[in-house]
């Protein structure tokens, strides 16, 4: 088992008064192996923390007193010590499997492991779950959790999942509901495989096993160019519709018999069918927004407060990304597993210069006809021509036209043929760690560009 290392220590901690450095390898706490974040949380919650740990080859015990609950202020490298559990399923639409060769190796990792759905809202498909997992859930209380459904018919899922378990493995979803822990779900729809009647019994299947699921996000699936599927292709625009259809009439069964409407469309389904976005209210608490279920209304709200909020930045508040339980865990690394979007908090001095220059706003093709309407108000808070630039995602293709999906290549040459002296605004959606899907960083654009936050309050700030 690869060992803990420790990669930051807070000054003035008790780790850091026990001399604790950044670089040791964390062998053990209190006689214990360190097999992730979670578990490293509960072991250094004790007031005794007895360390045993190893640097430049040599070990050394340390133990330290602090009090019950004191954070020790030794932050770890990574989630997961014993290995991320991988997916044993072959889905046939994981887009993994649709990249092109030659991206970041981590863009390739099929993780199906419930800690991480724990820290980062990963969905699992629970085909390798197993009794000692439902313990420990159970026992340190692990939740909420985010399981991939797709289909309820056990050979339909097996199907989807390419994995004879996947008829089976739902029972974890019934053991974990009925011990109260609470359970996000998501159906991936594949045209003329799990939509219509099919779609319909997912619904039913869920009202009569599972009604204490907490919510579940119906999204379609994304096909790229580099799909090598042949049964595999996006929604017509009937097929989208008959998704949103399906999923109302569902939603009001369920108010009827739960007094919730527990199933919510993806906001691409609203977009493909030419469909207005449902009343905010009816999202409920939003709780499928990492999802792209309800962004779209989320950030037309944030816009609409801020802009009345005349330029007061205390009262500017956006949906940030969730960070879940991982952003209070004090074992999480700095950079986290998912790294941070970007750490450039860039105002190029070009772009100072161009502050009262027409303003470009770099978006995907579905992110442009979210903003559209926006438009007029945003242009007259900034007080100069406002104006949308969409790119087309030629890099991945098929129907891939949400923004977090855009890379450096698209946006260059998007850019390229574009004035000189308009300011130019990106969402720092499209960014990890400061690199692009493919690894392109900001600097190497053609135009300078300012990266903002993806939240409506993000982007009133900019204009601003
Ligand atoms: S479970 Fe997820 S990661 Fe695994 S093959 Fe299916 S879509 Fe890909």
């Amino acid at each position: 088992m690869p060992t803990a290392r420790i990669e930051a220590v807070a000054p003035g901690s008790p780790a850091d008064l026990a001399g604790l450095r950044s670089g040791d390898e964390l062998c053990a706490v209190n006689g214990e192996a360190v097999r992730d974040v979670i578990r490293y949380q509960l072991q250094v919650d004790e007031p005794v923390v007895e360390l045993e740990l190893r640097r430049g080859g040599l070990e050394r015990q340390v133990v330290i007193e602090k009090r019950a609950g004191e954070p020790l202020g030794a932050a770890l490298t990574g989630p997961v010590f014993d290995r991320i559990r991988t997916c044993d399923n072959h889905c046939p639409f994981c887009f993994i499997y649709q990249l092109p060769a030659g991206m970041r190796r981590s863009l390739y990792v099929k993780d199906d492991d419930y800690r991480l759905s724990f820290l980062y809202g990963n969905f699992t498909t629970l085909t390798r779950f197993t009794e000692a997992d439902l313990e420990r859930v159970l026992t340190e209380r692990l939740s909420p959790l985010y399981v991939s459904i797709h289909a309820t018919d056990p050979d339909l899922r097996a199907r989807l999942l390419r994995n004879r378990r996947g008829a089976t493995s739902l029972r974890w979803l019934g053991a974990l509901l009925d011990a109260g822990v609470e359970v996000h779900g998501q159906v991936v729809v594949c045209p003329g495989i799990n939509d219509g009647a099919a779609l319909d019994e997912t619904l039913l299947g869920v009202l009569d096993r599972f009604p204490r699921l907490a919510t579940l996000g119906v999204v379609p699936l994304g096909v790229s160019a580099h799909s090598h599927e042949p049964e595999l292709r996006e929604h017509t625009r009937e097929e989208a519709n008959s998704v949103l259809d399906t999923v109302e009439r569902w939603q009001a069964r369920y108010l009827d018999a739960l007094g919730r409407r527990l199933v919510f469309a993806a906001d691409e389904y609203f977009l493909m069918a030419d469909r207005p976005f449902p009343p905010p209210d009816t999202y409920e608490d939003f709780l499928q927004h990492e999802n792209g279920i309800g962004m779209a209304r989320t950030f037309e709200r944030e816009v609409t407060a801020a802009l009345q909020s005349e330029g007061r930045d205390d009262e500017l508040v956006g949906t940030a990304p969730r960070a879940g339980f991982f952003a209070s865990v004090e074992g999480a690394p700095a950079a986290g597993y998912r790294a941070p979007r970007t750490a450039l908090a860039v105002v190029d001095s070009d772009v100072v210069a161009h502050r009262r220059a027409p303003v470009a706003i770099v978006t995907g093709e579905y992110g442009a006809r979210v903003l559209a309407p926006l438009l007029p108000s945003l242009e007259a808070a900034a007080d100069v021509p406002v104006r949308l630039l969409p790119v087309a995602n030629q890099f991945f293709g098929g129907n891939i036209a949400v923004t977090g999906l855009l890379t450096a290549a698209d946006v260059s040459a998007a850019l390229a043929s574009e004035p000189d002296d308009h300011r130019y605004l990106l969402p720092d959606v499209v960014l990890s760690d400061d690199r692009f899907l493919d690894g392109g960083r900001v600097a190497d654009l053609p135009r300078a560009v300012e990266v903002v936050g993806t939240t409506g309050a993000d982007l009133v700030r900019a204009l601003r």
